[in-house]
């Protein structure tokens, strides 16, 4: 298994509870497998069936995430495809004619599909492995995204009594548990929990002051990465979109009052890597597979710990370090309310108090980890998890708490508890603005009271006064009264309060410095010199082309994990690439080649020796001999089944060259990479002798080339590429090359 492991996926080892989830799969054994976003599922039950044969039939409820799963198995060189309802009809009898021949791997399915005997019928007369219920909580009621078809799978166990059944999920709650095992009528079954602690996630809650402020202050920290913003309304939405958009960043808008078609483009433009960030309601997210989502930001609080924790953990599905801020006020729970209404029912109930929950997050400085993993159930047994706000210090607690909660107590009690938190704390503060003077409260024994703190600060203190039960604030009107205990603290000091405040910021920049220094756990962020970024944003250049040139998202073509791998090991031969995470077999032999010129350019440029492969021959190679040594394409001998779709790409190639198409169209259409389609270019030009170089080459370029080789030789690329600084790529000089053979017989000749 672990030969297939590294042969597709390119990894050494498997993440927790894949290997069991693989093997209950192997021994046909049903099972229901809750592992967190990120944490592998997808392997799970993709690997079993290239051991197995036949068919695994995968139900999944997104069409959108449906077609990015096949085009990363394709691109993983397994064999696969879905049925849905964007298939024309010659499209679905095409998929229905493979699956009867056995053709599929893998084929995903809506649940809609499981409707009519004679589908289970075409079932029956099929070799299916095995059945995988994807986002399995979609059975249950008490999921957050309950589908009715998904109950119809209730009848595949009697329709298909020996095709075990497999369920996914990443909600683990045991109502939604209970109700999978039933529904789906899962008999002697596996039940497998992973552990719900996203480490690499940095978890920081703000007190809402300067939205715009600390929106640039966070994206600041993040340039040119992944992010998405998350707003309560659409309006908020729109707002908060033009104000990013005119700060010059890369930001689009998602909401429900766009048309279907913005929504879609714009999704597409964020899953492809064209913008950056993406501003949204929370309808946007369902079909986010991009797993290079750096950072998420809540600009109000959501209504549970449940939608925050999915919300949330939409980032670094690829488990690198990624940052998740909440923004919140109190009066997001107001807001809440107010959309919520009145409770009435026990469900009511249940929805207010998830609400509290959240926002007791949100008002809490412990740890966060240990807040959302004993939340969702499970123990929490680090003392420091360094990867949130309060265990990073980013939080001060306050002297002498009672009295400044005396201070604040007294002076809602001197307005009448009338006022909302905003004038309370004006007042505190000693701001004269016009509502105070008006109603006279400068006058007051608490006016000024904490002028030497900032408004902001003291509104703050309201809210946790609010949170531990100090303070009431009114569900209609926001005006603030006394609790009872509220009422005895400031009577006789008695109770328990805690205040905190966000540390001043240089004092913050310590704490991160000393962060940085300790490489703490979790985060495998290393600290990268310019000249890693540099070569970060050459091989990001170099996914988006080969991303557009087949049509897939860029983390298709590799996730951010496998980048920052070439960045750190920084291989230059084959060999090297074939031992990075993430580098399989189909992937080493269709990508690879490019990024390795990248690699070899930026290693030339600036004098680093790259990495050779540890395994075999030790030893620096030249670039040129490394080339046909493993370049598995061009080795391709006769007897190799893959050699006969080589050619079939070549002649393809080949006749779009007669039609003088472009480098890009002729990788797009036969869905090679650059340096493959390169290679069949200069074939191409050798064939027909062709001496002119439009339209892959520039005359300019051409000549510059020309000239360097008139001095060194077209021997080996390495110091044509090095003379030239690094201006002209490696494909191109090679392009030119081949012109440079046939001008100078042409030359000689005349
Ligand atoms: P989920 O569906 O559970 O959210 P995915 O299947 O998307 O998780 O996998 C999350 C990330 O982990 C992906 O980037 C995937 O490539 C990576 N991954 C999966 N299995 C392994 C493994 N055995 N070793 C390293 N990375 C892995
Ligand atoms: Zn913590």
């Amino acid at each position: 298994m672990r030969s297939l492991l590294k042969q597709y996926w390119g990894y050494e080892s498997f993440l927790p509870i894949q290997e069991e989830a693989v093997n209950a799969i192997l021994h046909r054994q049903d099972s229901l497998v809750i592992l967190p976003t990120g944490g592998g599922k997808s392997l799970c039950y993709q690997l079993p069936v290239l051991r197995m044969g036949g068919t695994a039939v995968v139900i999944s409820p997104l069409l959108s995430l449906m077609k990015d799963q096949v085009d990363t198995l394709r691109n993983l060189g397994i064999s696969s495809g879905f049925l849905n309802s964007t298939l024309s009809d010659k499209e679905r009898s095409e998929t229905i004619r493979k699956l009867r021949a056995g053709e599929f791997q893998l084929l995903y399915m809506a649940p809609e599909r499981f409707t009519g005997p004679d589908f289970f019928d075409l079932l029956r007369q099929c070799n299916i492995a095995y059945f995988v219920i994807d986002e399995a909580h979609c059975i249950s009621q008490w999921g957050h995204d309950f589908r009715a078809a998904y109950r119809e799978l209730g009848q595949l166990r009697a329709q298909l009594p020996d095709v075990s059944i497999h369920a996914f999920t990443a909600t683990a709650t045991p109502p939604v548990r209970d109700d999978i095992i039933h529904e789906l009528n899962l008999s002697n079954y596996r039940l497998m929990i992973g552990d719900f602690e996203r480490p690499n996630l940095l978890y920081r809650v703000q007190y809402r002051s300067n939205l715009q402020k600390q929106l640039s202050e966070i994206i600041s920290r993040h340039p040119k990465e992944g992010g998405i913003v998350y707003c309560i309304s659409r309006k908020d939405v729109d707002s908060t979109y033009e104000s990013l958009k005119k700060q010059g960043h890369s930001v689009l808008p998602y909401h429900a009052g766009l048309t279907a078609n913005q929504r879609e483009a714009n999704q597409e433009a964020f899953l492809t890597e064209q913008v950056d960030i993406v501003v949204a309601t929370v309808a946007f997210g369902m079909g986010i597979d991009r797993s290079n989502i750096r950072y998420v930001i809540h600009t109000g609080m959501p209504k549970s710990v449940e939608h925050y924790q999915q919300e949330a953990g939409r980032a670094g599905r690829d488990r690198l370090e990624a940052e998740c801020v909440l923004l919140y006020s109190g009066a997001d729970v107001m807001k809440w309310r107010e959309i919520m209404g009145k409770p009435q029912t026990a469900t009511d109930h249940a929805a207010l108090d998830k609400l509290f929950e959240m926002s007791n997050y949100a008002q809490r400085v412990t740890c966060r980890h240990k807040f959302l993993v004993e939340y969702f159930g499970q123990p929490y047994a680090k003392a420091n998890c360094g990867r949130c706000d309060s265990c990073l210090g980013e939080f001060e607690s306050l002297p002498d708490c009672v009295t400044l909660a005396q201070k604040i107590l007294s002076c809602v009690y001197r307005v009448g508890e009338k006022f909302g938190a905003t004038h309370v704390a004006s007042v505190l503060h000693g701001s004269k603005r016009e509502k105070i003077l008006q109603f006279q409260h400068d006058r007051l024994s608490t006016f000024g009271l904490l002028a030497e703190y900032r408004q902001d600060d003291i509104q703050q203190w309201i809210d946790q006064l609010i949170n531990q039960g100090f303070l009431l604030r009114d569900p209609e009107y926001g005006a603030l009264r006394l609790t009872l205990a509220g009422g005895q603290l400031l009577k006789t000091r008695e109770g328990e309060v805690l205040l905190s405040k966000p540390v001043e910021r240089e004092k913050k920049e310590r704490a991160e410095r000393s962060r940085k220094r300790s490489t703490s756990a979790g985060s495998e962020a290393a600290d990268w010199t310019d000249l890693d970024g540099e070569l970060f944003e050459a091989l990001r250049q170099c996914r988006l082309t080969l991303a557009k040139a087949n049509r897939v998202a860029p983390f298709i073509v590799f996730g951010d994990v496998t980048l920052r791998e070439m960045v750190d090991l920084k291989p230059v031969t084959l060999a090297a690439f074939r031992e990075l995470k993430g580098v399989g077999e189909r992937k080493l032999a269709e990508f690879c080649p490019h990024f390795l010129t990248v690699v070899q350019a930026h290693c030339a440029i600036n004098g680093i020796e790259g990495k050779t492969a540890t395994s075999g021959k030790s030893g620096k190679r030249g670039f040129d001999q490394d080339l046909t040594a493993d370049w598995p394409e061009m080795q391709a001998s006769d007897h190799n089944p893959k050699s006969a779709r080589a050619n079939q790409s070549k002649t393809l190639a080949f006749a779009l060259f007669d039609q003088r198409e472009s480098l890009n169209f002729v990788a797009a259409r036969t869905g090679k990479a650059f340096s493959t389609v390169t290679n069949y270019l200069c074939a191409y030009i050798q064939q027909h002798q062709l001496t002119d170089v439009a339209p892959w080459l520039s005359e300019d370029t051409y000549q510059s080339v020309s000239q360097v080789v008139s001095q060194l030789g077209a021997e080996r690329l390495q110091p044509i590429f090095q003379a030239l600084n690094g201006a002209v790529s490696y494909d191109e000089i090679h392009i030119a090359l081949a012109f440079h053979a046939n001008r100078s017989v042409a030359y000689a000749l005349s």
